[in-house]
């Protein structure tokens, strides 16, 4: 019994998540005082007193309860002085009690957003307050459980009102835990989805996501064992128990004033003001700022201390710093019996060691935490954070060429022009190298006896030129001037004069084709929230009810953005999806929240026209859930070099295969669930007109009804789309074990081979 002899107080506990946490505080053995006056969603007066009911169930079960008919919004005290009443105290409160009155801003009366505001906020306000002074008064500390909602936290569409007080109710638990905690109260909230009279017409809440299920948490939170847990907001959506951060960014400071124009700049710049998203090769860093420590050890300062650090780093991973009689250890993974846990995130941590954040700043916004915070400061002691830069640089350079962290830009593609762009006679008397750094990659420039060439980075170039991807593109094909981008500081050179020389020794023009200013852009995607029918119509036409692959139009805006970006001179006709790959982090959820984030990774000159490569990356909650590569073929003009095509090598018989089959009204129905409607796959006389037989089917369908008999889990999934597939035709895959993987190749009937190179990683 968690709640032996303890009185507790749910507000709207005549249905719904209220009726629920009654019965479970009950069960834990509270004395119960069971609110509602029974009003309808609106909070109109409804018919009948739901309380009375809940109080029956809970006495049928043994329990002791009382009813309470008083409304949140004016009768607070009277709802406290039940209890005090009826139970002699009050030591848990629950402030549960909820109405919707939906309404765009423009079509919501004052009365609409007062009536909504008094209920949840002032509700929860008043009813606080009441309940506060009583616990104060006993001496026997108390817990408050407010209940704040996704709609305030994150917005949502014609709820103003309501995500208004949601969000009134975040802000004020915050406050309330942070002035009541002296009185031994402590002030939490949940931010639950459940299907309950309040969402029953809300398609996207699904039927399994019971309010049952969101109780015991707030039983936790309402016993002794959460003493020490306070000010916490703990999403519970479904079985899904989670936590609500607020999140910073790690910003920048400047010297004066910033200027309106410097402002607009900040805002628009990607990445780091865009949705939060692990920085690349933020674990590689981390792991090295924790492999660096005992270098920057002062084993003097630390006489006296002793701790278990779990350092658990958002976007790297878990670590494990130990010091103990003036030494140190490190260790990857969490310790087993930590005396601290700091948490943090990557960028914050890294920021720290380069002295972009401060340490204190960190902690005060929230973006630094730790269990013992005296433990923290100690270790801000300890090591000696300019020792533990320049460590963890040292380390870095020694060991570039083996780390390379997965690149979102590809500079060989970027740089692959230049040969063709070179003008040998403006190279007289010029041999030297240019070492171009760009986002953390190298690549040399040779120009020896006006011949140019390319190759990897070399330890003592002539000149080493740092700068951005975007800048490079721009520079080579003429649209950024390179003294302006040399003033702006958008470029940096070691040695000016071999810069001089590169800009006189190169034309620098818009290409023909693609434009490799394209590569590493950036195109970002509004937040999209995964409903579970959706998914579930998607699996359906699909045929398997645990797809990895979803559907198309998550991912579309940062393809749409791309484009119709104007520096896109692609031509459609000339397009082919040509493979894919996905990799599988964490599977996706309905009610996920995603951000997208699109950029295009390179853009290669094939003998008959050019592969572009876009690499598009899905996040939930600023944890990385789906990595994919759309490399697009673009036809040139040229006619691909007629050759005898070599035969395909002989292969031994497969382990396995398997038969799938597709329908004719696939096209239509994997349209309408997927969002991809290029009529390619629905009008059989455009279709015909390009050169098909008739309608194809879209290449993710085959692939994702293909995928369905692939191993599980599935990590990773690669495959080239080699030739279209009729609806109504059946596929056979054959299966290879390789390279501890699969390799996997699906033909249609005529042994055409359809999808091609298919590898399968669990
Ligand atoms: P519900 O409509 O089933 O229950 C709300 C209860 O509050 C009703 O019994 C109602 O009579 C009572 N109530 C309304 N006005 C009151 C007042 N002035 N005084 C006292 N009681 C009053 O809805 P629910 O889904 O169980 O919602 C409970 C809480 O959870 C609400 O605060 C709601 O905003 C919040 N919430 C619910 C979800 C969800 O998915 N169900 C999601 C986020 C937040």
């Amino acid at each position: 019994m968690l709640l032996q002899d303890k009185v507790a107080i749910v507000t709207g506990a005549g249905g719904g998540l209220g009726r629920c946490h009654a019965l479970a505080l009950a069960a834990e053995g509270a004395k119960v005082v069971v609110n509602d006056p029974g009003v309808n969603r609106d909070g109109t007066s409804g018919a009948g007193r739901p309380a009375d009911a809940v109080v029956e169930e809970i006495k049928k079960a043994g329990g002791q309860a009382v009813a309470c008919y008083d409304s949140v919004a004016d009768g607070a005290e009277k709802i406290v002085a039940k209890a005090v009443e009826a139970f002699g105290g009050v030591d848990v409160l629950v402030n549960n009690a909820g109405i919707l009155r939906d309404k765009t801003i423009h079509n919501m009366t004052d009365e609409m957003w007062d009536s909504v505001l008094a209920v949840h906020l002032r509700g929860t306000f008043a009813c606080t307050r009441a309940a506060a002074r009583v616990m104060k008064e006993k001496g026997r500390g108390g817990r408050i459980v407010n209940t704040t909602s996704v709609a305030g936290l994150k917005g949502n569409f014609g709820q103003a009102n309501y995500s208004a007080a949601k969000a009134g109710i975040y802000g004020f638990t915050l406050t309330a835990a942070m002035e009541l905690g002296k009185d031994g109260i402590t002030v939490n909230a949940i931010a639950p989805i459940a299907k309950t009279r309040m969402t029953s017409d809300i398609e996207s809440v699904p039927r399994e996501y019971r309010p049952e299920d969101v109780s015991p948490v707030v039983v936790f939170l309402a016993s002794e064992a959460a003493k020490d847990v306070t000010g916490r907001i703990l999403g519970v959506h479904g079985r899904h128990l989670f936590e609500y951060r607020m999140e910073l960014t790690a910003g920048k400071e400047k010297k004066e004033a910033w200027t309106p124009a410097e402002v607009g700049e900040f805002v628009h710049a990607p990445p780091s003001a865009a949705p939060a998203a692990p920085a690349t090769g933020g674990s590689n860093k981390i792991a090295a700022i924790i492999r660096a420590l005992p270098g920057a050890f002062d084993a003097a300062k630390s006489a006296g201390w002793e701790s278990t650090m779990h350092f658990a780093i958002a976007g790297a991973g878990d670590f494990t710093v130990e010091v103990k009689n003036q030494a140190v250890k490190v260790a990857e993974g969490a310790p087993a019996a930590p005396t601290c846990v700091i948490s943090t995130d990557a960028d914050t941590l890294a920021g720290m060691v380069e002295g972009r954040v401060k340490g204190d700043m960190a902690f005060m916004a929230g973006k630094l935490k730790a269990t013992k915070v005296p433990d923290l400061g100690k270790f801000g002691k300890v090591f000696d954070f300019k020792k533990l830069k320049a460590a963890v640089e040292a380390g870095a350079t020694a060991a570039a060429p083996k780390a390379a962290p997965a690149a979102e830009v590809d500079l060989p593609s970027l740089l692959s022009r230049l040969p063709a762009q070179f003008l040998p006679d403006k190279a007289a008397g010029f041999n030297g190298t240019i070492l171009f750094k760009v986002d953390g990659q190298g690549r040399t420039l040779e120009i020896k006896d006006k011949v140019c060439f390319l190759k990897p980075p070399i330890a003592a170039p002539t000149c080493v030129l740092t700068t951005d991807a975007a800048t490079l593109g721009g520079l080579l094909e003429g649209s950024i001037d390179g003294q302006k981008a040399l003033a702006d500081g958008k470029v940096k050179v070691t040695h000016l004069p071999s810069w001089l020389k590169f800009r006189q020794m190169f034309r620098f023009e818009p290409e023909k084709g693609l434009k490799r200013a394209l590569v590493g852009r950036l195109y970002t995607a509004a937040p999209i929230l995964l409903k579970g029918e959706r998914m579930a119509a998607y699996n359906e036409v699909v045929g398997d009810p645990d797809s990895p692959i979803f559907p198309v139009t998550l991912i579309k805006e940062p393809f749409t953005k791309f484009f119709s970006d104007p520096d896109f001179t692609g031509d459609f006709t000339r397009m082919v999806h040509g493979e894919q790959v996905f990799v599988f982090h964490k599977p996706l959820k309905a009610l996920d929240l995603l951000s997208v984030r699109g950029r295009v990774l390179s853009i290669e000159d094939k003998g008959s026209g050019q592969l572009l490569n876009f690499g598009t990356k899905v996040y939930c909650e600023g944890e990385l859930r789906v990595e994919m590569e759309s490399r697009l073929f673009f036809r040139g003009d040229a006619k691909a070099a007629a050759g005898e095509k070599a035969a395909p090598p002989a292969r031994p018989a497969p382990d396995k295969t398997f038969d799938t089959m597709t329908f004719a009204d696939l096209p239509k129905r994997y349209a309408a669930v997927s969002g991809d409607d290029n009529p390619i796959h629905l009008d059989e006389a455009l279709a015909k007109s390009v050169g098909f037989k008739g309608v194809i089917l879209h290449g993710l369908c085959t692939l994702a009804r293909v995928a369905k008999q692939l191993p599980r889990p599935l990590h990773r999934l690669e495959v080239r789309f080699n030739k279209p597939v009729y609806p109504g035709e059946t596929l056979r895959t054959s299966l290879w074990s390789s390279d501890g993987g699969l390799a996997f190749e699906t033909v249609n009937g005529l042994g055409e081979v359809v999808l091609a190179n298919g590898r399968a990683l669990s």
